[in-house]
């Protein structure tokens, strides 16, 4: 195993060093000798690269099928074998474009086969591909773009209106390669079509040995607060990751792998890299991520797995539950995830579609799956509801991660079910700091993420997130889990939506309200909610307010935008 000793840093550190510095904790067990005394080699020392996945499942599986909806909505096929070889000319013609390994490649593009191919070639050759949040702010997308230091960004016909008038203010940027239109179509400086580009590009021979804790990818989060904050995936912490993410939910080459998450958040959970690196068929979506552009997919191209956010799983149950007819028999299993999924939801597809919703947990600064509620052995044989139980949760901690909650001090809590605190969480595919921002000595602390939920852990081991730190409801001097309280909501056969916050209350401090999204055309009252609530969540829980709402607001990952939802309401207990 490498050690890390004596490889110089860039900070003059050696690799010791600097791991001493980000993990006291681990560092703390370990002999004396460690990495000071030479060791026999007992292992090739050969690095963790992601071209080494990447090769293999090129060998083994050329005529797999990678498909890709295009923006008129027709569908572009083509296999890995295929792909291989533009991912190949790719790599020359980024090299003509002066990037060499260790540049970023920034990115505006939803799922597709492009995009696929953008992920590979930085992947395989040390490069790094830099994945712009296209929903952002565009004061955002110009801070990235210039903070990552991209000098070439792809970019797609349908982000032109939001890139061109950036343009100007991003003077290191080169070039701008248009993956799905022409030059004539644009006004930015340094335009070339994506096929113009590899045309006659020379195909890359063999993929370059690369330092394994070298980063392959840039991903920011959203910044709801202040500046999105980059993290920096490294081959190996992302190889560990797919690694890990095919063994706990076992993927293969009979899998037809639809990622639903974008690509340009949180590596659409690694499942470009996932399903590669397991052989399996990928199915880009594209655009469209409607309800029936989905279903579509999943039928026309028999779709067995997919991933994506509870908002996305919701409009396709209410469009089964219109259309029955519709075939989802082909997919065995989804992941959802981003944030809390509803019960209602995993029973849903469960009892109507035979589907298992597998509820995971994740952040940026997680590579990013972490959680997985899979059931214990034990669990197998019970009835559904007491499965539920726990599939409900945020799972168990992935093999390779270790999880503990924290009180306000920073005590350990025990793991018991009740004792809620802050999860921290430590391993090989966990950032240990944010990319140039010194926002990292707050989150990264003795080598622990500070990840910002608030959670319960099971005797048995799930993690049951109740919020996230900051929308944590104190009622009273008493704390109200919105999650929860929003869970129940969901729950009820007329209701599409539901966030709970905390307002500003005269008595009580805070009391939840609820934003309520009723089913089109349907008529739902407060008093229906409240007595639907009752005997379901503790009296006191129960929110003080009902809005009834067609939207809730949400921000650029799909996520419940509980500070607009306060601001916006932030009178309404105060009378
Ligand atoms: P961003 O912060 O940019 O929106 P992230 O994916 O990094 O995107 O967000 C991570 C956060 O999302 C977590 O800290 C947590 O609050 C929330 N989240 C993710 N998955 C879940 C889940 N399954 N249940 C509840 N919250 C979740």
């Amino acid at each position: 195993m490498d050690t890390g000793a004596g490889a110089d840093g860039a900070d003059g550190m050696d690799g010791l060093a600097r791991q001493q510095e980000v993990l006291p904790g681990l560092l703390a067990t370990l002999p004396d000798s460690y990495g000071k005394e030479p060791m026999p080699p007992h292992m090739l020392d050969y690095p963790l690269l992601l071209s080494t996945l990447y090769e293999r499942a090129v060998r083994i599986y050329p005529h797999q099928e990678i498909v890709s909806v295009n923006p008129d909505g027709s569908v572009h096929r083509t296999d890995y074998g295929e792909t291989d070889l533009r991912i190949r000319k790719l790599v020359s013609a980024l090299a003509g474009l002066g990037i060499e390994p260790g540049d970023p490649v920034g990115t505006l593009a939803f799922n597709t086969h492009r995009h696929h191919e953008v992920y590979w070639a930085t992947a395989n050759t040390g490069r790094i591909c830099h994945t712009v949040n296209i929903r952002l702010f565009p004061e955002q997308i110009r801070y990235i773009v210039d903070h990552a230091r991209d000098r070439v960004v792809f970019v797609e016909r349908s982000q032109l209106p939001t890139v061109e008038p950036l343009a100007a203010d991003l003077p290191g940027v080169a070039n701008w390669v248009l993956m799905d239109c022409e030059p004539s179509e644009t006004s930015l400086p340094g335009a070339i079509g994506y096929e113009d580009l590899i045309a006659d590009a020379a195909p890359a021979g063999e993929w370059p040995q690369l330092d394994e804790r070298s980063p392959h990818m840039y991903c920011y989060t959203s910044g709801t607060t202040g500046n999105p904050k980059g993290v920096a995936y490294t081959q190996r912490s992302t190889y560990l990751h797919t690694l890990t993410a095919i063994a706990y939910r076992p993927v293969g080459p009979p899998d037809n792998v639809m990622p639903v998450v974008p690509m340009f958040h949180a590596a659409a959970w690694g499942l470009p890299f996932t399903g590669t690196a397991a052989g399996a068929k990928l199915t880009y979506p594209g655009e469209d991520l409607s309800a029936v552009a989905l279903v579509d997919l999943i039928e026309g191209e028999q779709v067995t797995f997919s991933a994506g956010v509870p908002t996305v799983w919701l409009a396709i149950q209410h469009y089964l539950d219109a259309n029955p007819d519709r075939d989802t028999s082909s997919i065995h299993s989804f992941l959802c995830g981003g944030s809390a999924v509803p019960r209602a939801m995993i029973d849903w597809f469960w009892r109507n579609r035979g589907i298992r919703v597998v509820h995971a947990w994740g952040m940026t600064e997680t590579n990013p799956l972490a959680t997985m509620a899979n059931l214990r052995p034990e669990m197998e044989s019970w009835d559904w509801e007491r499965q539920l139980d726990f599939l409900e949760t945020q799972g168990l901690p992935a093999p390779g991660l270790r999880v503990k909650i924290v009180d306000d001090e920073g005590e350990e809590l025990p793991h018991d079910g009740e004792a809620f605190g802050e999860l921290l969480i430590q391993g090989p595919w966990i950032a240990a700091e944010y990319l140039r921002d010194p926002r990292s000595a707050e989150t990264m602390v003795d080598g622990w993420l500070r990840t910002g939920d608030v959670c319960k852990i099971t005797p048995e081991g799930y993690v049951r997130i109740t919020d996230r730190s900051k929308d944590v409801i104190k009622s009273g001097g008493e704390w109200i889990s919105s999650i929860d309280v929003e869970n129940v909501i969901m729950g009820h056969p007329k209701v599409t939506e539901a966030a709970v916050v905390g307002l500003a209350h005269p008595k009580w401090q805070e009391r939840p309200v609820a934003l309520v999204v009723v089913q089109a055309g349907v008529q739902v009252t407060g008093e229906d909610m409240a007595s639907y609530l009752s005997g379901k969540v503790a009296r006191w829980w129960l929110p003080d307010e009902y809005v009834f709402v067609d939207e809730v607001p949400k921000t650029s990952t799909g996520k419940f935008d509980k500070k607009v939802i306060r601001d916006a309401y932030s009178d309404l207990l105060q009378r």
